[in-house]
């Protein structure tokens, strides 16, 4: 068959840059989307450079038309979208008590809405191909429940309620809809964090150490694989073992 398209949102670093490295060293064709158009091209560039067939979209997954603007710009490029990996994700810690609204609604609507708005883009499409593969990219806080984080672990658990209702929707249609939920991983996203909290993360870490963008990245390319057709609804902790 031709080459498949992945479409990943947040690919301009971290997890989403390496998930759309690992996509495209699996012959794929890799829609790089973000809203920094710079770090895009860069990313893209190495993986040009390496063969693969790339195509930069600019996004801001919270906003409803943006999306639906790039998933369009890109299907047009390559013809279809048939791996949607929804990355992009962002913070605004708090404790509840305190948390203004806008916080509340930035992460809901960058994590879970952006992540709703572009599966509602790819779907049909994806059914009239029947075939397709849907990667949400949640968190081990959306399993687990992590204090002064509530915004962000509502929509990573909401995300794990989206898989799993989603993934029962399209299975006739041989679509199939994953999370993936990671624990401590080295990017931008954690590189703030205090040492004495990186130390306690580790020490109730069994595998002692924190996860790569890499390591995320070739689950994900495992389940946008054939060898993942009959894996759906499922929750794939990568996590070192924080939590079983
Ligand atoms: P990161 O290094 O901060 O990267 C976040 C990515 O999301 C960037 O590419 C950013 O691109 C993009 N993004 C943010 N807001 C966006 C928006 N409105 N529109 C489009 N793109 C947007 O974070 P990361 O650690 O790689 O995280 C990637 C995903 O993994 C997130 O969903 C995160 O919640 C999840 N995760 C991370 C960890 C961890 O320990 N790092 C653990 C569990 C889950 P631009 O700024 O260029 O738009």
């Amino acid at each position: 068959m031709s080459k498949r398209v992945a479409f990943v949102t947040g690919a301009s670093r971290g997890i989403g840059r390496a998930c759309a490295k690992a996509l495209a060293e699996a012959g794929h064709r890799v829609v790089l989307a973000a809203r920094a158009v710079d770090k895009l091209n860069e990313a893209a560039a190495e993986l040009t450079a390496a063969g693969a067939e790339t195509f930069v979209v600019a996004i801001d997954v919270g906003v409803k038309d943006s999306i639906a603007k790039a998933i369009d710009t890109a299907a047009t490029q390559f013809g279809r979208i048939d791996i949607l990996v929804n990355n992009a994700g962002v913070t605004k810690d708090g404790l509840a008590v305190r948390m203004k609204q806008a916080d509340w609604e930035l992460v809901l609507n960058t994590n879970l809405s952006g992540a709703f708005y572009a599966i509602q883009q790819v779907l049909q499409p994806m059914m009239r191909e029947r075939w397709g593969r849907i990667i949400n990219i949640s968190s081990v806080v959306g399993e687990m429940g992590n204090p002064g984080q509530a915004n962000y672990v509502a929509s990573k658990a909401g995300l794990i309620g989206l898989t799993k209702s989603l993934a029962q929707e399209v299975g006739s249609r041989n679509i199939t809809v994953n999370a993936v939920a990671p624990g401590f991983i080295e990017t931008d996203m954690t590189h703030g964090l205090s040492e004495e909290l990186k130390k306690k993360m580790l020490d109730s870490t069994p595998l002692r150490r924190m996860g790569t963008p890499d390591d995320i990245a070739h689950a994900v390319r495992f389940l946008a694989s054939d060898e993942a057709s009959f894996i759906t609804g499922h929750v794939l902790d990568v996590n070192g073992g924080i939590y079983m």
